[in-house]
């Protein structure tokens, strides 16, 4: 998953890196067992390693967990398991089957804490938990559940990347037991790359910003003069370079006006040049961020945004970071969700390097480990129209840890400019933020809802797109 998760935590906070990548590797298939219980006379947990303690400690009361300890440690546990996942990891487009098959692991891992019972975790699933239990006191309270979630792989060639991932003193013969060679793999790239050189088609300018893939730069087609984005990505640095395979096969068949769309992709000396359509207004972020938006303007992108989204969930594809930081916008007001396929890991400020995933945007029913589907979208929609009504998402001052608790525990978060909204916007906003996911819209019903028709013309974003430009210094159409 950016797989499920990509970056990104917060925009301004920090927290200290957890995982380090490692050059042994360690055993294939162990098992790891806390038990956790409940001791109803202190009223309190007892079996919580002391590694989790620490991490508690600032992020969660003593209160707050007596009050509401199956959502204090569903919160740990995920933010464990979120923080383990390394930046090498490819975002897999997250397709029903995908996240039905990352669910079942996680289950394993994520067992609902039910007060005055035993919770006993038992992560035995073969090809798709691994733990290091063989480590010293210290990295077994410490050691984290990996969960792979990549289903095009064989087995044993998920088992044997993931184990390269994790701490472990035991070191194992690696063998090449993959299904293709890196010839083969090569060959599937020249297969569907266009075949020119895409120093003759484009001329290369400036850089626009740096992700854990790779970098995206503009570039000028040659013989046209249209501008478009380029990420570059170094396929050597690229540990699963199938699934980036098998990324570009699915982002080639998807294409709606509402998405920053796939354009090209070539090869040049190992490195894949994805050519997408140039969003010239920087993201979303910077507009809410630095300028206040009106309910009709906020209308427009909820009603693009959703079009994308409906789109993509027609084909099966959930986002699954959906954000203002997704949504990149032109410098003529058009508003386009990206970062749906591949190779949209971790990058952006330290907070969000560290933890892949974005839980300020993260609905209930993922921080509980609830089976989930195409509405958590639809919640992070809700997030992100909070975004452009305050400026920034629910939480955001809060630590990441601390966030995953409050959003498992609180659910529906509190908007402080609730009473200037309209009853439109109020009821748009619980159709998104609803916790039952049955009762919570679909994207398809909310292209019908009533708030939408309050939607102005996107070319009304100019000058909001402009103002933040301004501010912040950025210009990318005057870029080249
Ligand atoms: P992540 O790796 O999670 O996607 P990121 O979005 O910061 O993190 P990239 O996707 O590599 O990293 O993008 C780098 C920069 O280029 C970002 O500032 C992004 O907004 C910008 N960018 C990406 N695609 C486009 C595009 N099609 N048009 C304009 N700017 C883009
Ligand atoms: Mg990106």
């Amino acid at each position: 998953m950016k797989a499920a998760f990509s970056k990104i935590f917060g925009r301004k906070e920090t927290i200290p890196p957890e995982s380090e990548n490692m050059d042994i590797s360690s055993p294939t298939i162990v098992t790891h067992n806390v038990h956790v219980t409940y001791n109803a006379n202190t009223q309190s947990f007892e079996g919580i390693p002391e590694a989790w303690k620490k991490m508690i400690g600032g992020a969660i009361t003593e209160d707050e967990l007596e009050s509401n300890p199956a959502a204090a440690i569903a919160a740990v546990k995920f933010y464990k398991y979120s923080i383990r996942r390394k930046e090498t990891d490819v975002k897999l487009i997250p397709t029903e089957e995908v996240i039905q098959e990352e669910s079942e692991a996680i289950e394993h891992i994520f067992e609902t804490v039910k007060e005055s019972s035993e919770i006993i975790e038992n992560n035995t699933s073969a090809d798709k938990v691994v733990e290091d239990e063989v480590g010293s006191k210290e990295e077994e309270e410490d050691s984290a559940n990996h969960v792979s979630t990549v289903p095009q792989m064989t087995v044993d060639q998920v088992d044997r990347a993931n184990v390269n991932d994790i701490e472990s003193p035991v070191q194992v013969r690696m063998k090449h037991c993959g299904k293709l060679t890196d010839e083969q793999i090569m060959g599937h790239f020249k297969q569907i790359c266009s075949p020119k050189n895409p120093e003759t088609v484009y001329e290369r300018d400036k850089e626009l910003g740096a992700g854990a893939s790779g970098t995206v730069f503009i570039a000028q087609e040659r013989a046209s003069g249209r501008k478009v984005a380029v990420k570059d990505i170094d396929l050597d640095k690229q540990p699963k370079k199938e699934l980036i395979l098998n990324e570009i096969r699915v982002m080639k068949e998807i294409r709606h006006e509402n998405l920053v769309n796939f354009l090209d992709v070539f090869l040049l000396n190992n490195h894949l040049w994805v050519v997408m359509e140039l969003l010239d207004g920087g993201p979303l972020t910077d507009v809410v961020t630095e300028t206040v938006m009106k309910e009709s303007q906020i209308a427009a992108v909820c009603h693009h945004t959703l079009r994308g989204i409906s789109y993509l969930h027609l084909n099966g594809v959930i986002h699954r970071d959906i954000k203002s930081d997704n949504i990149l916008l032109g410098k003529d007001g058009s508003v386009k969700v990206t970062d749906f396929g591949f190779c949209a890991n971790i990058s952006g400020d330290e907070k969000r390097q560290t933890m892949v995933g974005t839980p300020y945007w993260m609905a209930p029913e993922v921080v509980n480990r609830k089976h989930y589907g195409k509405k958590v979208d639809i919640w992070s929609l809700g997030i992100m129209a909070i975004e452009m009504i305050e400026g920034e998402p629910p939480y955001l001052k809060e630590t990441p840890l601390r966030a995953l608790y409050l959003i498992a525990c609180n659910g529906k978060p509190e908007v402080p400019s609730w009473t200037k909204l309209t009853p439109e916007f109020q009821d748009f906003l619980n159709q998104c933020l609803e916790v039952d996911v049955d009762r919570r819209a679909s994207a398809e019903e909310l292209l019908a809802h009533k708030f939408l028709t309050k939607a102005v013309s996107t070319t009304t974003l100019k000058p909001l797109i402009e103002a933040a430009q301004k501010i912040l210094g950025k210009r990318i159409s005057h870029a080249t």
